[in-house]
């Protein structure tokens, strides 16, 4: 049967398995899941009591017998059974009791094992899916961002999720040069834990740390603007206590993972055949992923590499419209997929 029919019939998915998010695109409805990769768990019987948003509140503040985990942590996946377990809670979510099993295309960090896209298929397979099509993330990401993949001409993505960093140089559909990093907006979020501890005996959790990250972090030359009053524990005197903390200070604690992002879109780009730097030079960088959004990181990557840089519209679903377009088009976007043995 050909693909449109199966269209009319089927209700096929897109999904972004990202390591802080994961974002379902259904066709002909638009985004239907965007929820944070994270399930809570009784320690008691291992069930799992919460999943998504509602999980994420919890991670800090859960009370002994509960436990919050990231299955997709650091770009890899660093538990199968859960990671499984959230994809298939959030296809049932919005399958509901379809009778026809959908066709899935899901967009992995590029990163990932051929053992873990295995698990990812096979996840997808018990979760209901007909068929599975994987695709490496930055690839789902520029044709989110409508970068002709498709073109012999150099277009350069740079991905800036949770656990990873993706930079790639794609081109004829496929990606020519590519260099992942586990330093991103979770190493950030960290960096802003461990200076509050440094500079002002603080402990706060995770979620404080996006949260200063994302309302007045920024990078040079973005003037280090605002502050925020915020709460946490005192080291030493092991009591609750506000502290106020400056952009500034924000900025100084970001410096060293923005740096090591910086130095890894030159060293990419110094690995890029010279015919595609040049495209490159003409049309520039284009950033996706939450990280994205940091204030200033832009400006500062245009200031060193003296490139072009762009942030992608709606940098955080960029890789699952992406995803949903290649899904759309299958016949003409076969050569981005990424083939998983079959054994
Ligand atoms: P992934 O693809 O790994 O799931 P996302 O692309 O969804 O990751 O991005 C999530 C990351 O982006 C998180 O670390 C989050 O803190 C960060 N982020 C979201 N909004 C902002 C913002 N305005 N400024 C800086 N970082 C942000
Ligand atoms: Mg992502």
């Amino acid at each position: 049967m050909p693909f449109s029919l199966f269209g009319l019939f089927g209700n096929d998915l897109a999904m972004d398995l990202g390591t802080a998010n994961t974002l379902v695109f259904a066709k002909g409805r638009g985004i239907v899941v965007n929820e944070p990769s994270v399930v809570a768990i009784r320690r008691s019987d291992q069930e799992i009591v919460a999943y998504g948003a509602e999980a994420k509140e919890m991670v800090g503040r859960t009370p002994g017998e509960i436990t919050t985990v990231r299955p997709l942590r650091d770009g890899v996946i660093a538990d199968f059974e859960l990671a499984e377990r959230m994809i298939r809670y959030f296809v049932r979510k919005v399958q509901g009791s379809r009778f026809v099993r959908p066709r899935m295309a899901i967009a992995i960090p590029s990163g990932i094992t051929e053992v873990e896209k295995r698990a990812v298929r096979d996840s997808a397979e018990h979760a209901g899916a007909r068929e599975v099509y994987l695709v490496d993330e930055p690839m789902a990401a520029a044709i989110g961002v409508g970068l002709p993949v498709e073109e012999p001409a150099g277009s350069m993505i740079v991905d800036i999720g949770g656990g990873t960093t993706e930079i790639a140089v794609i081109s004829l559909s496929g990606i020519v040069t590519d260099i992942s990093i586990r330093i991103a907006g979770d190493e950030m979020n960290d960096s802003i834990i461990q200076y509050l501890k440094r500079k002002h005996n603080l402990l706060i959790g995770e979620n404080t740390a996006e949260q200063i990250k994302v309302t007045i972090g920024s990078v040079p030359p973005h003037k280090g603007e605002g502050k925020l009053t915020i709460k946490g524990r005192d080291i030493v005197a092991g009591i609750p206590r506000t502290v106020e903390i400056t952009g500034e200070e924000v900025q100084e604690a970001l410096a060293e993972a923005v740096t090591a992002i910086i130095d890894s879109v030159k060293l990419c780009l110094e690995r890029t055949p010279p015919e595609l730097s040049a495209d490159i030079l003409d049309r520039g960088v284009i950033l996706s992923g939450g990280g994205a959004l940091l204030k200033g990181l832009d400006e500062r990557l245009r200031q060193e590499t003296g490139l072009p840089v762009f942030i992608a519209d709606d940098p955080l679903t960029c890789v699952v419209r992406g995803t949903g377009k290649i899904l759309e088009d299958l016949p003409r976007y076969e050569k981005v997929l990424t083939k998983v043995k079959r054994y």
